[in-house]
């Protein structure tokens, strides 16, 4: 039964990208940092980033590390405000779990699918998309518990599918 939802299972999984051993994955030759937004660098409609994922993100940069925005949002206007503030590229509307919007963040920041980790708060969007894409891909509980409706409709998808899983619903 779990094999027909492998591809859900993400490869890692923390509570908060504050979590990831940033310099670990650079040895191991991952240089794109392919970021979900909401829920997971700032909460749900906010406009300001959170120190910690500020810090977090300067950090990977210091690294080498390429990091890049992908989100489902319509709000090309807020995403784009909240990339300047972090001076890093972002790509809206990107259809997660489709996985051409992972490949053009690669090509956006100049490495291969396979140099790439994924990281998101989603099984369904960022993880199902990220593995797809064959990328490395990281779960972060989310930040926040206020969420768009269909967000809270994918929850309840969510838990079922980690219980096929055998994955904690949380970490
Ligand atoms: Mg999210």
């Amino acid at each position: 039964m779990a094999g027909v939802f492998e591809g859900f299972r993400p490869d890692m999984r923390v509570r908060s990208v504050m979590e990831i051993d940033l310099a670990d994955l650079r040895k191991r030759g991952y240089i794109g940092l392919m970021l979900d937004l909401d829920n997971t660098l700032l909460p749900w409609k906010d406009l300001n980033i959170p120190i910690e994922s500020k810090a977090w993100l300067e950090t990977s940069k210091k690294l080498g590390m390429k990091p890049c925005i992908i989100s489902n949002t319509h709000h090309p206007n807020r995403l784009m405000k909240i990339a300047d503030q972090l001076q890093i590229p972002a790509i809206g509307c990107a259809l997660k779990p489709d996985k051409r919007g992972f490949h053009r963040a690669a090509e956006i920041v100049g490495c291969e699918i396979d140099q790439t980790v994924v990281v998101g708060d989603q099984l369904l969007t960022d993880i199902l998309g990220g593995n797809r894409a064959g990328a490395y891909t990281i779960l972060v509980n989310p930040m926040h518990n206020r969420e768009f409706l269909g967000t809270k409709v994918s929850r309840m998808i969510e838990r079922l599918i980690f219980a096929v899983l055998r994955e904690p619903h949380r970490v």
